[in-house]
């Protein structure tokens, strides 16, 4: 029987990753909020890759920090190895991943989540969503509790109708034999929320105590450490570092997987939920890349107390004996024990293009999605969704304008964008490719980039602020001083740069000039650079990308201001695109389906073209002039 059970300002369904971030926001920015999961001690978990960050990935949890999420904080705690990516590329790429100890992440996230004032967690599954004309009013959990409320947010990750699936065994499960959500999915359908089934699957997890490491590449930290948080420096997070190990599948482990496809619930048709391009089980990298001799295979540890490793490369759901078999055939696991044997998992997620660009629903208000069931994959995606629908649920009880970040200004705005505008058909996960201005979207300054933003929403405290401006203050006066700084062709000069196989000077030339060789960076010159102030290497790495990108720097800045032109070109409201007689059939479906508000939005629409860009630019022009001329013959 149905029982009122309480009132708050908000209601957050999941503790995962972007569950957390979602009550995390809401409740610091003083809002009364219950965050339900169905086990407490599977908050924060992850259920797949023990890391968190790496390409395109790491750039996400700065921004996340940037704008006062917790990710990167409670990573920064508990690594247990970190290793900046990609340094042989340029800073627009370099990414940096950490190795977690699971559980003392999910420990770390927990105290954080208890020590919210105004955060209730419940263990309880909710069975519906209440609406009242459009408007969400409320929740009612399995045990018929009802929860009124002014906004829910969903981020039930990969639990919705979630089915595992191990060779011919499958059941209705969550991850590693966490209860599945079989309620919600049918409120969800039955309010006019359109769900489909995608799949992701997981690799097994091993006994250290039976890998022969002897015959793999061991895999080091990073001596110099780098914090996720813009809050921590090197010396805050510095600790010992374990080891991953590098082998590969050979010939054998492929014939293995040749001779058991037909075992295989992906390639019997027993799964229909759409898996991930970018990460792809080993029964699929065997059968599309039949030409590759072996795959990568890294094995990670999991933790510092447990013996379990993560075999990162081999996600399968291919029989259990056959995934013993397949593991067995590669070097240093010929001896393996199977603690947890890989699976798939199937579960329903909606179409993210009936969403704002809020994360808020189209149709119901104060409904928000976050994380995996908006069709994304991965840790960080799903956190910096939950981030931005915490903090625009919170600006949306207050009756304020929500915070949007654009393609210009973040992976998030990218991430986002691309969710809302262009939809996916498969698990969405971020790609460096997928962002036109990456050389000025780098993880390096993404407090550049969205510091002010978190403090204007509240999530970022003054005396962060204060530390970020003083930062900012120092790179422009420091940049400003480089260009007084004059060195001559003096001996010390030249040995310099001799050392670095840089050029000789033939007459004197400012720092500033001298430092946009790639060669050559700050403290070559401290010998001759005597009056340079005190800098952390973090605004020391700003100066130098700063001087030796400014030419690319400036081109990105106008494509940028182009982006914004049209961006800041409104769509009027209920612009009937019936009447817009020239458009293609095609476009004026899609435009009606995802009604997007800037002529930049309509132009990322798949199916809408340049040619009905212009026609739509024409179309609006001949409205508004027609307005203004009507205003006018009133006034
Ligand atoms: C087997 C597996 C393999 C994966 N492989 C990859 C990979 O290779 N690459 C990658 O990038 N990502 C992978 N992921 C995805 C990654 O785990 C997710 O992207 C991430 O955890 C999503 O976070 P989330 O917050 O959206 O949801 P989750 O972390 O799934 O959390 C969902 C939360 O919702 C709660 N919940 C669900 N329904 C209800 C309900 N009705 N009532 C109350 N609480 C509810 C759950 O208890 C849980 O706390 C994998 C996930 C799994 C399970």
């Amino acid at each position: 029987m149905d029982y009122i059970a309480e009132k708050v300002d908000a209601i957050v369904i999941g503790g995962g990753h972007a569950g957390c971030e979602a009550a995390l926001s809401l409740a610091r920015l003083g809002k009364k909020t219950i965050m339900f999961c169905l086990n407490i001690e599977a908050i924060a978990k992850m259920p797949c890759n023990p890391n968190i960050g790496g390409t395109s990935k790491g750039h996400l949890v700065k921004e996340i920090d940037a704008l006062g999420g917790e990710m990167g904080k409670v990573i920064d705690k508990t690594y247990i190895q970190s290793k900046m990516l990609n340094t042989s590329k340029g800073p627009a790429v370099h990414s940096l991943r950490a190795q977690a100890d699971k559980v003392k992440y999910h420990k770390e996230m927990l105290r954080v989540l208890e020590s919210e004032s105004n955060l209730i967690i419940k263990q309880q599954e909710v069975a519906s969503i209440l609406i009242e004309n459009c408007q969400i009013i409320g929740i009612k959990t399995v045990t018929d509790a009802i929860y009124f409320t002014k906004a829910v947010i969903v981020c039930t990750g990969t639990y919705l109708k979630s089915k595992v699936f191990i060779g011919e065994f499958s059941e209705h499960s969550g991850p590693d034999g966490l209860k599945s959500s079989l309620h919600l999915s049918d409120s969800l359908t039955n309010n006019g929320i359109f769900l489909r089934r995608f799949k992701t699957g997981t690799p097994a997890r091993v006994d250290k105590r039976t890998i022969n490491f002897d015959e793999m590449e061991e895999q080091f930290g990073d001596d110099k450490v780098t914090p996720f948080s813009f809050l921590n420096l090197e010396n805050d997070i510095k600790k010992d570092q374990i080891s991953c190990f590098l082998t590969y599948t050979n010939e054998n482990t492929h014939q293995i997987i040749r001779d058991n496809l037909d075992r295989s619930p992906l390639y019997s048709g027993q799964i229909e939920g759409i898996g991930p391009r970018y990460c792809p089980s080993i029964e699929d990298k065997v059968v599309r890349f039949s030409d590759k001799s072996r795959h990568q295979i890294f094995i990670e540890p999991e933790g510092l107390d447990t013996n379990e490793m993560y075999v990162q490369g081999m996600s399968s759901s291919l029989p259990e004996d056959v995934q013993i078999k397949m593991l067995r055939s590669v070097k240093g696991l010929e001896k393996v024990e199977v603690i947890r044997g890989g699976y798939a998992i199937e579960y329903d997620c909606i179409n993210s293009t009936t969403l704002l660009h809020s994360l808020e629903h189209k149709t119901i208000s104060g409904l928000f999605f976050a994380g995996q069931i908006n069709g994304s994959s991965g840790y960080e995606e799903a956190a910096a969704q939950g981030l931005v629908a915490g903090i625009n649920a919170a600006l949306k009880i207050d009756g304020n304008e929500p915070m949007i970040i654009d393609r210009s200004e973040g992976y998030i705005g990218v991430l986002i964008d691309d969710l809302v505008i262009k939809g996916t058909n498969e698990p969405y996960r971020m790609l460096t490719s997928r962002a036109e201005y990456r050389l000025l979207l780098r993880q390096d300054n993404a407090d550049f980039r969205l510091r002010a933003i978190g403090y204007k929403v509240g999530l970022v405290s003054e005396d962060a602020y204060n530390k970020f401006l003083l930062k900012k203050e120092e790179i422009e006066l420091e940049i400003e001083r480089l260009k007084k700084v004059f060195l001559g062709t003096t001996k010390t000069v030249q040995e310099i740069l001799i050392s670095k196989n840089s050029a000789p000077l033939i007459s004197g030339i400012s720092l500033y000039e001298l430092l946009k060789r790639p060669e050559l960076n700050y403290k070559d010159f401290d010998l001759v650079n005597l009056d340079r102030p005190k800098l952390t290497d973090q605004v020391i790495e700003q100066i130098e990308i700063m001087l030796k990108y400014e030419g690319y720097i400036k081109r990105q800045l106008i494509q940028i201001e182009q982006f914004k032109k049209l961006e800041n070109k409104i769509i009027p409201e209920n612009l009937n695109y019936e009447k817009v007689s020239s458009l293609r059939n095609e476009a004026r479906q899609k435009l009606l389906e995802i009604n997007p508000k800037s002529i930049g939005a309509a132009s990322r629409i798949s199916g809408v073209s340049p040619a009905d860009i212009s026609v739509l630019l024409v179309y609006i022009e001949q409205i508004n002039r027609m307005r203004r001329a009507t205003n006018e013959s009133i006034s």
